[in-house]
């Protein structure tokens, strides 16, 4: 695909800090299976003053592991101030990947009254203005932080999702108006066929990429959408949200070692 050339619109991205990141002392209300692999926790307790505004939003969550306490990344998938229990409510839903991993093990046993700790969000960044389009690729574990991406943007620009991991139901995640918005498209496991799926979109110099998920995956797609696309920075937001073989991936490290920038 050539090189487009920049339209002239504002591209903003405004960020809110949060103050008080605190630890706070959550309890599950309701535990409920989604898909083939992602589990969501209806979680209450200290959600007192809880705000969470921007799509890809993330709390660190605390969980025994082998030695000691470890924090991972959750999205809130979506925060009800008064919910069905009559208190503040706060959904996350997790991927149960086995037991390999103190989030995991975790999440694949625990049930209504297990306790967790969480703090977070630290700020938010709401969704990019001056954008034509916008196209979202997610695995299971950035779901939740994609219907976040749709709800954000329905409305606003046309939107398409692509879906890619081991999961056959994870469209099963979108609700119907969610589905509606943004034509999910349910991508093969492999590498090359995520990029291939990439590379069929209509992409230009006014579409806005979004990704999150296994980083090994996005690397062959930041690449392309980069080099042969041609897309300035402000266009990609792309994330590893875990990468294999790697437990507690810093998602602060650059997507691909290879081109930090
Ligand atoms: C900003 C952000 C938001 C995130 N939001 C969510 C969310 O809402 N829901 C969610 O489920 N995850 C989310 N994640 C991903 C989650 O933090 C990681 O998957 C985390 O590594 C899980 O911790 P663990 O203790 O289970 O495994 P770890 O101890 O980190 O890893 C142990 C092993 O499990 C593998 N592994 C880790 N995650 C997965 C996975 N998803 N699928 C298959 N194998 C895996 C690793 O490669 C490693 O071999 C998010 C990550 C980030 C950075």
């Amino acid at each position: 695909m050539s090189t487009f050339p920049l339209s002239s619109s504002p591209r903003v991205r405004d960020a809110i800090r949060h103050e008080g990141a605190r630890r706070r002392h959550l309890v599950v209300l309701e535990r409920t299976g989604l898909t083939d692999t992602l589990v969501r926790f209806t979680f209450g307790g200290d959600l007192e003053g809880f705000a969470s505004l921007g799509p890809e939003d993330h709390v660190k969550a605390f969980f025994a592991g082998p030695e000691g306490i470890v924090g991972r990344d959750y999205t809130p998938a979506e925060y009800r101030p008064i919910g069905a229990s009559s208190g503040p409510e706060l959904d996350v839903d997790v991927v149960v990947h086995g037991d390999a991993g103190p989030a995991t093990a975790w999440a694949s046993r625990a049930g209504r009254g297990d306790e967790l700790e969480i703090a977070g969000p630290r700020g938010s960044r709401l969704a990019p203005t001056g954008f034509a389009n916008a196209l979202l690729l997610a695995d299971p574990a950035g779901m939740p932080a994609l219907r976040r991406w749709i709800r954000a943007l329905a409305g606003v620009l046309p939107v398409h999702a692509v879906l890619f991991g081991n999961d056959t139901r994870l469209v099963d995640h979108l609700d119907p108006a969610e589905a509606f918005a943004a034509t999910p498209q349910l991508a093969p496991t492999a590498d090359f066929d995520l990029l291939d799926v990439v590379r069929s979109q209509d992409v230009t110099a006014d579409t806005f990429v979004w990704a999150a998920g296994e980083a090994g995956a996005l690397i062959p797609v930041r690449r392309w959408l980069k080099q042969e696309a041609g897309l300035p920075k402000p266009n990609l937001s792309l994330h590893g949200y875990w990468k294999a073989g790697v437990a507690g991936l810093d998602h602060h490290a650059p997507l691909d070692p290879a081109d930090p920038d």
